[in-house]
């Protein structure tokens, strides 16, 4: 009855499978013996087939780079709960979420590792329709999942799956796109409005308390912030000078972190910052600001002002982009601190997120 109630728990009232018959992952799955070489073949190579994975040997070997890029690298771990959420699941979240680092960092991203941590009983028709979200995100992203790895630990010693996934991308040298170049003059971007991903996972937890329409805007951003770069890119070097999405902490917290690390102050315009009315009421009741909400399919720009509106535009013709919009500036006064002119017009500070306001939101 208790171990029941528990994969009730990780899968959350989300999980669009019926399972009653469904086989279950076992102990024996991670023992790399004859049960694993099953489920590799087939929930993971069957899935995820590329040339790369193809080998089964213990590593990859990737091609060298052409000696005008760079390797970009980047790493995350994924627990969110529960797993299934309106937008998403985990095996989403996990490609997206590694994905919109690389891009962040100007890069575009090639391939993609993957390592699973199952729990003992986790639906293996659950496991399947993961690793079937991921190879969907990972095709709509261009990307390869390249190398995998599976760990099962007993019932009760995890959370029914874990997942990280690490990430391999390339960028031009010299492009110098960094949380460190905001420069003063900047404008700030926002790519959409914020705070979708938290509600959605607050309603996926059941702590609504009511049935919104919030769906997670977990999304891959690559594609977006090419079509920003190339809009950007001038002879004397890119118009955007650093990007980042506002994941945990959200829209406040990264943006105290591009202000620490650029050493500059940011100003920002509360009635110009997007927010869906749904969740602004839902925030509201919740007693949420949703400055601090976590966001999984956003992007900030800082962009030379001379081109702004030429990013801008680049930005808002790609779907996942259309809301884009002006938010702030980059400014001398207040190095490292974030000032918020409010609606009604007064000024507050906007510091970062202290303390976890949604644990395990992704
Ligand atoms: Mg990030």
């Amino acid at each position: 009855m208790g171990d029941q109630n528990k994969s009730v728990d990780f899968l959350g009232a989300y999980c669009p499978l019926p399972l009653s018959h469904s086989d279950q992952i076992v102990i024996g799955h991670g023992s790399g013996g004859r049960l694993t070489h099953d489920l590799i073949e087939k929930v993971f190579a069957s899935q995820l087939k590329n040339p790369f994975l193809d080998q089964r040997d213990d590593g990859v070997v990737l091609a060298g780079i052409d000696p005008q890029y760079e390797i970009v690298v980047s790493t995350d771990s994924h627990v969110i709960s529960p797993i299934f959420f309106p937008g998403g699941d985990i095996g989403k979240l996990a490609v997206c979420g590694t994905v919109n680092d690389l891009s962040v960092m100007g890069a575009t991203p090639l391939y993609l590792t993957a390592g699973f941590i199952l729990e003992e009983g986790l639906q293996v028709e659950v496991l399947e329709y993961i690793v079937n979200s991921m190879a969907r995100s990972a095709a709509e992203s261009a990307v390869m999942i390249v190398a995998g790895d599976t760990k099962v630990v007993e019932r009760g010693k995890g959370d029914g799956i874990f997942i990280n996934t690490t990430g391999i991308g390339i960028r031009k040298k010299n492009l110098e796109i960094s949380g460190r170049n905001a420069r003063v003059g900047d404008v700030i971007i926002l790519s959409g409005p914020i705070g979708d991903h938290g509600v959605a996972v607050l309603q996926a937890r059941g702590e609504l308390g009511f049935i919104s329409e919030i769906q997670s805007d977990v999304a891959p951003l690559n594609h977006l912030i090419a079509a920003a770069l190339k809009a950007g890119q001038k002879e004397t070097g890119n118009a955007i000078h650093a990007m980042r999405d506002p994941t945990r902490g959200g829209l406040a917290t990264t943006l105290n972190e591009i202000a620490r690390q650029s050493n500059v102050g940011i100003w920002l315009d509360e009635a110009a910052i997007p927010i869906r009315e749904s969740v602004f009421s839902v925030c509201e009741m919740l007693g949420f600001d949703p400055l601090y909400v976590a966001n999984e399919g956003k992007c900030l720009f800082f962009v030379d002002p001379e081109y702004a509106q030429e990013v801008l535009a680049a930005i808002r013709s790609i779907d996942y982009g259309m809301q884009a919009t002006v938010i702030g500036k980059v400014v001398s006064d207040h190095p490292q601190k974030v000032l918020l002119k409010t609606a009604m017009g007064s000024t507050r500070l906007v510091d970062m997120l202290s303390g976890e306001m949604l644990p395990r939101i992704c």
